[in-house]
């Protein structure tokens, strides 16, 4: 969820989604993202509307890390150790997993989304 201006303040996500036919074109990008480098896909949420308040038009979806254009980033701490992580994102195209097609409505969430579903839901 995090970004650089996006982190109390969730509402400000830049991230986009933008429908391409079936799929989405995902840009932007994720700071902080514990563990991304060890895990198979990731939870990212993202502007996918523009119209009402901040708090609306948000999605999230759920990606899997190996799609192309998704590049993970290590961030060292000061222990030099590696958990957190940058991740970007500037993919092509990118089809939700099981997707059925369109966000949920601003302030719905998808009671049956599942891991294995695209989770999509706003008003989060
Ligand atoms: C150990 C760790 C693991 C993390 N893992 C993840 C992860 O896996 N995925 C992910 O997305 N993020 C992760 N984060 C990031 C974390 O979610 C953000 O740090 C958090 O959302 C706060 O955002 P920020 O750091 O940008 O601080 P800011 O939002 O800049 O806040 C800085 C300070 O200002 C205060 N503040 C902010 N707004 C207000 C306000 N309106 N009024 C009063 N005070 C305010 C805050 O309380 C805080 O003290 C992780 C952070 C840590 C420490």
């Amino acid at each position: 969820m995090s970004e650089t201006e996006s982190g109390s303040d969730l509402a400000a996500v830049r991230t986009r989604a933008v429908r391409d036919g079936e799929d989405y074109r995902l840009t932007g990008s994720k700071i902080w993202t514990s563990h991304a480098h060890r895990s198979t896909h990731a939870y990212v949420l993202a502007r996918t509307g523009s119209e009402g308040g901040k708090h609306e038009g948000l999605t999230e979806f759920l990606v899997d890390l190996s799609s192309p254009g998704v590049e993970i980033r290590p961030i060292y701490d000061l222990g030099d150790e590696h958990h957190f992580n940058e991740m970007v994102f500037d993919t092509s195209s990118y089809r939700p997993p099981g997707s059925s097609g369109s966000p949920a409505t601003a302030g719905s969430r998808s009671p049956s989304s599942s891991p294995s579903s695209a989770a999509a839901w706003n008003g989060c």
